[in-house]
């Protein structure tokens, strides 16, 4: 059965109603893209997943339970983080300081120094540039900066909204290098958002192509490139 299961899930912003009907599952180990134009849903997907965002219809499921609707910090600590668009990192923090900021949901102390040791040992570069403000980090650097964020928690799912977004293609690769180690070596699920499947054919297990709120098209990453 499924990790993650949205079944028919409807959002409206005002009278904008930005899902109508989504529906998508993600299964444990799995690196799952959700591909579409800007303006799709695919954020909003997120976001109500996360929890960010009401829904009016529709359900989500983790692990088969219910997920609670607009409660943010409970559904992290079910063991799901969100790689927002566009890093958010805090320029004017280190880089430890902003993994630190990611593990401020553990709340223990020894718990955290082990987490921050766990996750730097997946960004070699950004160990290197412990102590600089995250400001001056390059647009990748904040990338992974971000991701690493996210996992502080120890999450089992990660949701990573448009991680290429600005990125050069060779960074873009080196991004999902490591998200693919995190699969390997951690066992984390990822659902990851993106505008093209040009590159992400490559990683992705399987695609579902949204557009207009709702899923147009899915299936094996394969398929899809069979049938480009
Ligand atoms: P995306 O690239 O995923 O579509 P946007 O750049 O559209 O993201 O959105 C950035 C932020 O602005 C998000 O917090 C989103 O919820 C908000 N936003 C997007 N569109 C609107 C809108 N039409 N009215 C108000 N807020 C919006
Ligand atoms: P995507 O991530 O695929 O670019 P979004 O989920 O950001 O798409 O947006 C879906 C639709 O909802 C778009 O029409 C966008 O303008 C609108 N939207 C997103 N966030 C908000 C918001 N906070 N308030 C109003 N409209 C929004």
């Amino acid at each position: 059965s499924a990790m993650l299961e949205l079944s028919d899930v409807e959002v409206r912003y005002g009278r904008l109603v930005a899902l109508r009907g989504l529906s998508l599952e993600v299964h444990k180990g799995e690196v799952v893209c959700l591909i579409g134009p800007n303006g799709a849903g695919k954020s909003t997907a997120m976001a109500a997943i996360a929890g960010g965002v009401p829904r009016v219809a529709g359900s989500i499921r983790l692990n088969g339970q219910e997920l609670p609707a607009r409660k943010p910090e409970q559904i992290a600590r079910l063991g799901l983080s969100l790689v927002p668009e566009g890093r958010h990192v805090f320029g004017t923090l280190t880089v430890e300081e902003n993994l630190r900021v990611g593990g401020f949901l553990r709340g223990n102390a020894r718990e955290s120094a082990a987490a921050l040791e766990r996750v730097a040992g997946y960004f070699p570069r950004l160990k290197e540039r412990w102590t600089s403000p995250a400001g001056r980090l390059s647009g990748g650097e904040q990338q992974m900066l971000s991701i690493g964020r996210a996992l502080m928690t120890n999450p089992r799912l990660v949701m990573v909204d448009e991680p290429s977004l600005g990125l050069a293609p060779l960074i873009v690769d080196a991004v999902y290098e490591i998200l693919l180690e995190l699969r390997e070596r951690e066992g984390l699920t990822l659902l990851i958002n993106e505008q093209s499947s040009h590159r992400i054919l490559r990683f992705a297990d399987r695609i579902y192509v949204i557009r207009n709120g709702t899923i147009q098209l899915h299936g094996t990453a394969e398929a899809l490139r069979d049938g480009e």
